[in-house]
């Protein structure tokens, strides 16, 4: 199947070669044609499957024909829940947009100035791409009006909601006319996305796509235990020297921990550096801009700022702090393994943590393999409950990445009993950390 079959404009099909594309992912097979004939959409795909040219393609293809008189808004919004998604949705719509001379985008996102966006949306817009709080604040400003919007997009619906965008996004949509088109994009679309996805949508068609099994391969998921806080910064120093280690991405729970961890690497001569939605923009911008360079080799973020970090010199992300959420490590993950290569996933579990690293194993079904530093293994620990008999009390594997040795891993037997699981031996509590 190629692009062609799709029914899209000549012009995008000639950008998309452009890009070296050649046959279309499974979301944009079942998204992009559902699209083009008119269908409101409610589509559940992860990050990495190439779900905004599943969105930017049919939307670019509905305005293609005509410009719109001096003085109308927007005839695509896009919502994004970061500032990053959105400076990414935007290139897209660039990229694919390119044969469309008189195209002009913008992108309204908090934490620039808001000036330049206002001078930007003085000039006809035809596609905007926005956080919702601050397209809500240009909207109250009257500074955009949005009664020509034909389609509007919703990306990382879910993400939007669990960043309280619920009321923002509603008030957005009663600006918009009735009679839109609108595509709903989330990882998950139960719950509270179903809830926004019915006062939004009409008569929508529902695309749920499966991550391929062969495309989970692409990351190697490892899980090391740790004493304490020591513990695991030693245990980050070795890993960030192992073999293979090009780039990393290492989240942490807090924006000051970040700030911390990344002045503690860069002054063992660690080319490291901080991202977090404390920063200024320009500085985010700039942080980014070094790490696509190649500037940076490690990137020490938390959760939001590090959404939708599309850099394929990633080879390595390590939680230093497991998520809080489990559905948040998918998309840490999901940071490495890009452009189909392979990464490396690690999450360092303290003591207190391994309620988290449950919660993550439930919600991916999949159990982390245990793997060990030779010298720099866990103490062993009293378990607080029954074990299973012949289990062991520390994890067992030794040592990975380095020369001539092989990786040797503990973890879940296949009869899913515990071969050895550090503090893992621990009954798990009631409650989820
Ligand atoms: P997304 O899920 O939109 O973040 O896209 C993930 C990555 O896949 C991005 O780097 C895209 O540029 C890339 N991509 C999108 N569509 C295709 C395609 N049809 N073939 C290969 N790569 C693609």
């Amino acid at each position: 199947m190629t692009f062609h079959s799709l029914g899209l404009a000549d012009e995008l099909l000639k950008a998309i070669e452009q890009t070296g594309y050649t046959t279309p992912t499974p979301v944009q097979l079942q998204a992009i044609p559902a699209a083009l004939a008119g269908s409101d959409l409610l589509v559940s795909s992860h990050t990495g499957s190439g779900k905004t040219a599943a969105f930017t393609l049919p939307a670019l293809h509905r305005i293609i024909d005509r410009r719109p008189a001096q003085g109308s808004g927007p005839r695509v919004l896009v919502l994004t829940p970061t500032r990053e998604l959105a400076q990414q949705v935007e290139k897209a719509v660039q990229t694919y947009g390119k044969a469309l001379r008189w195209l002009n985008t913008a992108c309204l996102v908090g934490g620039a100035p808001m000036f330049a966006q206002i001078k930007q949306l003085q000039r006809q817009c035809d596609v905007v791409v926005a956080t919702p709080g601050r397209l809500l604040d240009h909207l109250n400003r009257r500074k955009i009006k949005l009664s020509d919007v034909e389609v509007l997009i919703l990306d990382e619906a879910d993400r939007m909601l669990d960043m309280g965008f619920a009321e923002d996004i509603d008030a957005i949509v009663a600006a918009t006319p009735a009679k839109r088109q609108t595509l709903l994009f989330s990882a998950t679309l139960d719950g509270v996305v179903g809830n926004l996805a019915s006062r939004l949508t009409r008569n929508p068609q529902r695309i749920e796509i499966e991550v391929a099994q062969e495309d989970r391969g692409q990351i190697e998921q490892r899980l090391m235990f740790a004493d304490d806080l020591g513990h695991k910064s030693r245990l980050l120093h070795a890993l960030l020297g192992e073999d293979g280690m090009n780039q990393a991405v290492v989240f942490t729970a807090t924006k000051r921990s970040a700030d911390e961890l990344s002045l503690s690497l860069q002054e063992k001569g660690i080319a490291a550096a901080a991202l977090h939605g404390d920063m200024h923009q320009t500085q985010r911008n700039r942080t980014l801009d070094r790490l696509r360079q190649g500037r940076i080799g490690v990137l020490v973020a938390t959760d939001v700022a590090a959404r939708g970090i599309d850099v394929a010199g990633i080879s390595h992300v390590i939680n230093f702090d497991p998520p809080r959420q489990a559905e948040d490590y998918v998309h840490r993950i999901g940071r490495t393994g890009r452009a189909g290569r392979d990464g490396v996933a690690i999450t360092l579990s303290g003591p207190r943590e391994t309620g988290l690293i449950r919660a993550i194993e439930r919600f991916t079904g999949d159990r982390l393999a245990v793997h060990t530093i030779p010298g720099m293994e866990p103490s062993p620990r009293k378990p607080a409950g029954p074990r299973p008999a012949g289990s062991a009390r520390r994890p067992s594997g030794g040592g990975y990445g380095r020369p001539g040795g092989e990786a040797r891993r503990g973890g879940y037997g296949r009869d899913g009993q515990s071969s050895g699981r550090g503090y893992g031996d621990r009954r798990e509590r009631a409650a989820r950390g």
